[in-house]
């Protein structure tokens, strides 16, 4: 198999390929990232931080909400990267953003940056951020895609089934939609097989009918979508052939979805870190189901409730600055989520290391007292809740510092013996004395994002009793 096979744009040139413009771009950008990856840790840095200093240069310069906060970092304009400087510049919140507006766009983003393009995100958080970026932005976007591509070795002339977020009422079931090509990232550069697409706010059944007619080589979905269907599809005895490999997105991969879609259908997951306001953050690495920080794209700092950064295998924030979006800067953001660093890759990569990626602070159960903890469960704790109850789906929000409702679909309704069942489940996995309400329900709706949770907290920033 030919591992890229590259368009060509001029008349009657077959081999070997020259590409369009933006093609050539992609490509000279991925050109590099298949030396950079191998280069020593202290020599990505070294060169990070050149980037850091062109940013921090640009944003002073045309940037005026972030002369104050640069000013107080000590950061002198036009000076070389300084760790201690750096460490200095306050972290800037989603808050911040959202209050900030227009304050935070250059005015005068240089023209080989080309045209600017915006979007919106929410996360998880329920405040809306506009991201502005620029066309140069989308190439780098476009060449990290090639190199997950490449990384996790897919056979592009493959077909591509993909259940993500595609709008109210866009591709339903039971057609969806077909594309020719994989999508913009890798149409400028490589011919790929099909693309078909299904809405994710289709039921679970209708997703496997779909697959099972489609009868993709790769999927690429939400990981709760996945562990739907992976359940769903064990459960049944349903195969899907050819199926090689499953990519997920957009939210947290939780524990035991991976050998979940390894028992279902015999196939790897290969999960990806991104943002939509900052860029690709982690791919997984080829080797192993750890992540590496896209060190050529974003400088990713993990850090304690001090500021500083923890150290290998303990859990920290993820501050995050883009490296080329120089339409609006976003020097030192919070992202939202968690992550625990890890230590040097055995793949002989020198891009750091993310051991694990956790949800968003919102997500986190609040105990009285204010002590927060991750309320991901386990493989063996879902085991247990199941043989408790006949539970289709589930979501536990918390109400109060004192109440958590449980939402459930489940086949039948329950008995009071299994609702007191449930209800101690919660008491004991979450360690304190709660209130269970136990909620049933024909369908859990998504959240506005399409993004599903399994842990909701409605008291995020309420300060405990
Ligand atoms: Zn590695």
């Amino acid at each position: 198999m030919d591992p890229l096979p590259l368009t060509s744009a001029p008349d009657g040139i077959a081999w070997p390929a020259v590409p369009d413009g933006s093609g050539a771009a992609i490509l000279a950008i991925l050109f590099q990232l298949e030396q950079t990856q191998w280069w020593p840790a202290e020599r990505l840095r070294e060169a990070q931080h050149r980037q850091v200093a062109a940013l921090l240069d640009h944003t002073w310069r045309t940037v005026p909400w972030y002369r104050d906060r640069l000013a107080k970092s000590g950061y002198q304009p036009g000076a070389p990267f300084s760790r201690d400087s750096w460490s200095r510049v306050p972290i800037l919140t989603r808050a911040d953003v959202v209050s900030a507006g227009d304050a935070l766009l250059s005015v005068m983003v240089p023209a080989s940056h080309g045209g600017l393009g915006e979007i919106h995100t929410s996360g998880s958080t329920g405040r809306p951020v506009r991201a502005v970026r620029t066309e140069l932005w989308e190439l780098f976007w476009r060449a990290f895609t090639l190199r997950d591509h490449l990384w996790h070795r897919r056979d592009l002339s493959g077909k591509l089934a993909v259940i993500r977020e595609s709008g109210e009422g866009k591709a339903p079931w039971p057609d969806g939609a077909v594309s020719e090509s994989w999508g913009a990232s890798s149409r400028a550069v490589v011919r790929t097989g099909p693309c078909v697409s299904l809405n994710i706010r289709c039921s679970t059944e209708q997703q496997v009918d779909w697959l099972q007619r489609m009868d993709p080589d790769y999927l690429l979905t939400h990981p709760t979508v996945l562990h739907g269907l992976a359940a769903h599809c064990l459960d049944n005895g349903i195969s899907l052939p050819r199926l090689k490999q499953v990519e997920t997105i957009s939210e947290i991969l939780r524990p035991g979805t991976r050998s979940l879609c390894e028992q279902a259908w015999g196939v790897p997951v290969v999960d990806t870190y991104s943002a939509r306001e900052a860029g690709y953050l982690a791919l997984q690495c080829p080797e192993h189901d750890h992540y590496h920080v896209q060190s050529e794209s974003v400088l990713v700092e993990v850090v304690g409730s001090d500021g500083a950064p923890v150290p290998p295998g303990e859990v920290g924030r993820v501050v995050v600055t883009p490296l080329h979006n120089f339409a609006m800067p976003l020097i030192r953001y919070e992202i939202g989520d968690y992550a625990a660093p890890g230590d040097p890759c055995s793949c002989g990569r020198g891009l750091p290391v993310l051991r694990r990626i956790l949800g968003r602070e919102q997500n986190m159960l609040c105990l009285p007292g204010g002590r927060r903890i991750w309320p991901l469960l386990s493989s063996s704790d879902l085991a247990g809740m199941l043989r408790i109850a006949p539970i289709r789906q589930y979501q536990f929000v918390q109400k109060t510092f004192e109440t958590i409702e449980l939402r459930l679909v489940t086949g039948r309704p329950l008995t009071d013996r299994e609702q007191t069942a449930l209800g101690n489940f919660v008491r004991d996995r979450f360690g304190h004395p709660f209130q269970v309400d136990i909620v049933r329900l024909d369908e859990i709706p998504r959240g506005a994002t399409d993004k599903y949770q399994d842990f909701v907290s409605e008291i995020g920033g309420e300060d405990a009793p």
